[in-house]
């Protein structure tokens, strides 16, 4: 009896691990990313955003620092999408508040991974400082205006724990106020300048002391947070982030450099520019796409995929795969599914009467005026939206003007796609786009 109850017991503790791992392994699905940029032997800023996943002026803030910055002295780690879950469903923590679960979590949490991963970067010696991302409500203001303008909003302020703590960059108060008199500046509209809000955390203010900022602080890691107000629209949110961003690297003697204006209009096309996504052996750029393409050839139904945007997913819905950029849909992929071919030599294509390219798949061939693809004894190549006369579409220059242009996967028209088909049985190889010039 005694020896089955013992049993028992490590019987359940097996199944609660297994679930564990189970849990662990279905979290990873949508993990956040660590991006390291520059040299992490010099100053380190850690940059986090998107732990509360509606807040899209902080991650996509967070993102165009990945994705369009270069540092040229110290280094920016930067993880842009904490709570990806979260970011996809645009809550603010699909699991509650994953900002409150630094003090204490429990195993069975399902941010516990998250939270502990995090928690050991935090603790890497060469990060010096940690700037948090936030976007909140209405406009902090030390004493109360109205119920939008009140000590208890957050909106528009660098906001710090305690004034200062034993380190190198651990004078907070001060370097809140730098980075303010720095932005304030070129804000134009006074009722959205920042201020430094003092939670005064050590005081005993409960709720912020569960915070990762505060698990920063006892573990001598100087650490503020810069909140923008839900009250502006999320490209000025994005533009105020980037301000008080670049405004701490100066702080830390991070240089860097970027080849965008800091100004609405370019802010906008820099974040809708460069976006892709390989699924499977299917490469799609999300520059002006279209919101719907169809007859896509995909062999699983569950497509492995990636991107170089930390923000782009891929998510089923009723047979329709949606790509996403953090919540928002781009498109929505109508697929048609295809055996997948174990050949996948390269193409040669005629570009321009220019020169020859070796096509490996998936790839995008840049093209001025025509192009051509060379006979293949293994491969049948079908370009969509290409009529002719032909069963062949080979050895043929193609311009812009020979396809239907409904065919285009972007708005302006300007890229179409070749899928690749094993001569044998007629399986799937790869496809490759044709992106002509503006
Ligand atoms: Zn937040």
């Amino acid at each position: 009896m005694f020896y089955d109850r013992i049993t028992k017991f490590y019987t359940l503790r097996f199944f609660l691990k297994i679930l564990l791992l189970f849990m662990f392994l279905v979290s990873q699905l949508w993990s956040m990313n660590l991006y390291k940029k520059g040299d992490s032997n010099e100053n380190t800023m850690f940059l986090l955003s998107g732990i509360h996943g509606n807040e899209r002026g902080a991650y996509l803030a967070a993102c165009l620092v990945v994705t369009k910055y270069d540092i040229q002295k110290g280094s920016v780690w930067v993880i842009p999408n904490i709570n990806m879950p979260s970011i996809i469903e645009n809550k603010r923590g699909i699991n509650g508040d994953m900002n409150r679960k630094f003090h204490k979590i429990s195993e069975f949490d399902k941010d516990y991974q998250i939270v502990s991963r995090l928690k050991n970067f935090i603790a890497q010696d060469n990060i010096n400082f940690l700037l948090n991302l936030h976007d909140g409500s209405g406009f902090y203001r030390p004493t109360v205006i109205n119920s939008t303008y009140a000590p208890y909003r957050w909106g528009q302020s660098i906001v710090i724990d305690q004034k200062n703590m034993n380190h190198e960059f651990g004078n907070l108060y001060e370097i809140s106020q730098n980075i303010i008199n720095n932005i304030n500046q070129n804000i134009y509209n006074s009722k959205h300048h920042f201020r430094t809000k003092n939670t005064k955390t050590n005081m005993g203010n409960a709720s912020m002391s569960k915070s990762l900022s505060w698990f920063a602080l006892n573990n001598n890691k100087p650490s503020i947070t810069s909140e923008t107000s839900f009250e502006l629209d999320v490209i000025t949110r994005v533009k105020h982030h980037l301000m008080v961003i670049e405004a701490t690297m100066n702080e830390l003697g991070i240089e860097y450099s970027r080849d965008f204006n800091l100004d609405n209009d370019e802010i906008k096309e820099v974040l809708y520019s460069g976006l892709d996504i390989v699924i499977e052996d299917v490469l799609l750029s999300l520059d002006g796409v279209k919101p719907v393409i169809k007859n896509v050839p995909l062999v699983s139904k569950t497509p492995k995929y990636k991107s170089s945007n930390p923000l782009i997913s891929l998510r089923e819905m009723d047979n329709v795969y949606n790509v996403l950029y953090g919540n928002e849909i781009l498109t929505s992929i109508e697929p048609e599914y295809r055996d997948k071919s174990l050949t996948n030599m390269p193409v040669f294509v005629n570009i321009d009467n220019e020169f020859r390219e070796f096509v490996h798949m998936p790839s995008v061939v840049n093209v001025k005026s025509h192009f051509s693809i060379e006979d293949s004894r293994y491969y049948r190549i079908n370009v969509i939206g290409y009529v002719n006369n032909y069963e062949d579409e080979t050895n043929i220059d193609i311009y812009r003007s020979n396809f239907i242009q409904d065919y285009a996967i972007d708005q302006n028209r300007n890229t179409y796609r070749v899928e690749v088909y094993d001569k044998r049985d007629d399986s799937f190889v790869g496809m490759f786009l044709i992106k002509y010039e503006e």
